[in-house]
């Protein structure tokens, strides 16, 4: 599968293992990896394998490649260890530009889940 890339970008680079990561999952559209600054006891990054900036990007184009990231990210939990709902769960952040927090302008998702105290939220 071909996809827009950017040679510059960090995660596009951690995509073609240009930099190396703690891979969680991969499959055509998507690469899921280990944060290497974690706020939580699992904290996990996916992405989408084509580069979009944000989700200040995103259009109708990308709903299913987004809906599919949805259904992703709780099966993902659960494998690296989220406890059940509800008594478990996680919590998905999505970072959109400088007021937004975010510091990699490649579109991913965090996904954090295990026993608080947190280090951050
Ligand atoms: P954000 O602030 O939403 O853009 O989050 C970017 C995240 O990427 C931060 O939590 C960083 O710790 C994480 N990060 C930066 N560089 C790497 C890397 N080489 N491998 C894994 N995670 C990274
Ligand atoms: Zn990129």
């Amino acid at each position: 599968m071909t996809y827009p890339t950017d040679p510059q970008c960090l995660f596009c680079k951690i995509v073609s293992s240009v930099i190396p990561s703690k891979k969680v999952f991969e499959d055509e559209e998507f690469f899921a990896f280990h944060d290497i600054n974690p706020w939580a006891p699992i904290h996990f990054l996916i992405i989408p394998k084509m580069h979009i900036p944000s989700m200040a990007q995103v259009t109708v184009e990308h709903e299913p490649l987004l809906g599919r990231m949805m259904v992703l990210a709780p099966k993902l939990a659960l494998e690296q260890g989220a406890g059940h709902y509800p008594d478990g769960g996680f919590r998905l952040v999505l970072n959109t530009g400088n007021h937004g927090g975010q510091e990699i302008h490649h579109l991913h998702m965090h996904v954090l889940a295990g026993p608080r105290p947190w280090f951050k939220g």
